[in-house]
């Protein structure tokens, strides 16, 4: 038998080849990044799409994220996408190239201790709250405002905002997707002229990345396209 039981198990839950060089074009082409959103996904499956050219990964559970990195290569770029809690920052401040949910100064305020520590600047997004579905996380626009505000006149000198990230709705209707998509867009903007580190506005996940693109995306977030859904 060419394809034994165990093999056809182990070639459905492997990443996908095809799917990845299919987005990782569109993304080279579009001049997005990628990241591959590895959360729940074991090494071999991030060793596939590291051997493919795939650098950026994105993780969004602390303790997975901190007994994965030292066992993959070091050139790596790890995003931290999920919620950060500030008691957890220290883990993460060595190694972490970009962390994208920061929605409070004492998250911030704790990101900059951390770094300073480490000796590095760590580069951060913003998350605003976009989608309607209720949720603790993300500021809303005059939220946003005044944490920039506050960063203003107590500048954190350890790291480096580099823009915003936002996640829309879980719904069908692309007409709703679209229109949260260009609030964020709408603010990115909006700050951007001011500051001219923003470079980065992370939107975009495996049901709504061409959406998010079209949109004015800069990098998207995208599991299980990749790497087949999380059971
Ligand atoms: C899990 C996750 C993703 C990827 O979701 P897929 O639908 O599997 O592409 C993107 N962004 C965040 C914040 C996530 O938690």
């Amino acid at each position: 038998m060419p394809c034994s039981r165990f093999f056809y198990f182990a070639s459905i839950m492997a990443a996908d080849r095809a799917a990845y060089l299919q987005i990782a074009h569109t993304a080279v082409t579009k001049q997005v990044t990628l990241v591959a959103v590895s959360k729940t996904k074991p090494l071999a499956d991030i060793l596939d799409l590291y051997a493919w050219g795939q650098r950026h990964f994105g993780e969004n559970y602390v303790q997975e994220l901190v007994e994965k990195q030292p066992q993959l290569p070091a050139d790596i770029h790890w995003h931290f996408i999920g919620h950060l809690q500030t008691n957890k920052v220290k883990y993460i401040a060595p190694f972490v190239h970009l962390i994208h949910g920061v929605d409070s100064w004492k998250l911030l305020a704790e990101i900059d201790k951390q770094a300073r520590r480490n000796q590095r600047t760590i580069d951060v997004l913003l998350q605003v709250h976009i989608a309607r579905e209720e949720t603790k996380y993300g500021l809303d626009a005059a939220e946003l405002q005044q944490l920039l505000q506050q960063l203003q006149q107590k500048p954190l000198e350890y790291i480096r905002i580099r823009g915003l990230m936002g996640m829309a709705s879980f719904t069908d209707d692309a007409d709703i997707v679209r229109s949260e998509f260009q609030l964020l867009r709408q603010l990115y903007d909006q700050y951007r002229s001011m500051y001219p580190d923003w470079d980065t506005l992370s939107m975009g996940m495996s049901g709504d990345y061409k959406l998010a693109i079209e949109e004015g995306s800069t990098l998207v977030r995208i599991g299980s396209l990749l790497f087949g859904a999380r059971l």
